[in-house]
């Protein structure tokens, strides 16, 4: 299939992935409740897991080959693909990226957060090195954000990529990986076009109402090369810096933004960002 050929949805088809969207994002905010030091990736795994079935949905990383889990968890200088084990056992101040996706009626979510693993009591280690890791995140979630706003206003795709680069940039000194990339999204997890974190030569395709993508800017504190480790899934950041990765899945409509993966269709912060909320209802 050539880049041009990737599928337009309808509205009707928006309605059916937000479905998709919200039981990922669900799935999500469970693991984000249950992360504290002295928890498991593989508990958390245990947890999206019962939350997306829970709601009639199935996990849509469970259909990847060879793949049997429902998250991903890559902690610290892990940047994607990490595998959820219960003798992977979090400690406070550990960055982690956990990365889900549901599928419901045929149609997908995915979805990734980054979060600074607490204290039981909830409080954080008062550390550089903690501090050091808020930024990080703080940092790869704007650059999600000022993707999705640039969305809103494109011509083609890889405005995208180029407010994510410049964003970061802005910030400090950063990798924004580029091994990895973001991707349509619909009734597979990936579709075409692929979406780059980061400015191209060429343009990409045109942008209208009905694309879905998934933004998800991997970025680290040091250097952008990875490796991938014995296991064949975890990407490492070959320097051993820390690592930050999230996602939303977007549509496009013909009013504004929907961020499908967002508890509130993403309102409040396109609010914020001067970005119209395209969020549709049946
Ligand atoms: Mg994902
Ligand atoms: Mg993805």
């Amino acid at each position: 299939m050539s880049r041009s050929e990737f599928q337009l949805k309808t509205p009707e088809q928006f309605i059916a992935m937000r479905k998709a969207g919200l039981i990922t994002a669900k799935a999500l905010q469970a693991v984000r409740s249950a992360c504290v030091a002295g928890v498991s990736t593989g508990e958390l795994d245990k947890i999206a897991n019962q939350t997306i079935e829970s709601m009639g949905a199935h996990s849509n990383f469970q259909l990847v080959a060879g793949y049997n889990h429902t998250i991903c968890a890559s902690i610290n200088h892990e940047v994607v693909h990490g595998i959820p084990a219960p003798e992977r056992i979090l400690e406070a101040g550990d960055i982690l990226s956990i990365d889900c996706g549901a599928e419901i009626d045929g149609w997908n979510g995915d979805s990734a957060i980054t979060i600074i693993v607490p204290n039981p009591d909830g409080s954080l280690p008062d550390t550089e090195k903690v501090k050091a890791r808020q930024e990080l995140s703080r940092v790869t979630e704007g650059s999600l954000w000022a993707g999705i706003a640039a969305l809103a206003k494109a011509e083609r795709l890889n405005e995208v990529g180029a407010a994510i680069e410049d964003y970061i940039d802005a910030q400090g000194k950063y990798g924004i990986l580029e091994d990895y990339v973001g991707h349509g999204i619909g009734q597979n997890m990936h579709e075409e076009p692929p979406v780059y974190h980061f400015r191209t030569k060429d343009l990409g395709p045109k942008v209208s109402p009905g694309l879905a993508i998934a933004i998800e800017p991997m970025v680290t504190a040091g250097s952008n090369k990875t490796k991938v480790l014995a296991d064949g899934w975890t990407v490492v950041s070959k320097d051993k810096s820390d690592a930050s990765h999230w996602e939303h899945s977007i549509a496009l409509t013909e009013s504004g933004v929907w961020v499908l993966t967002a508890p509130d269709g993403g309102k409040s912060r396109l609010e914020a960002l001067g970005v119209p909320f395209g969020g549709l209802s049946a």
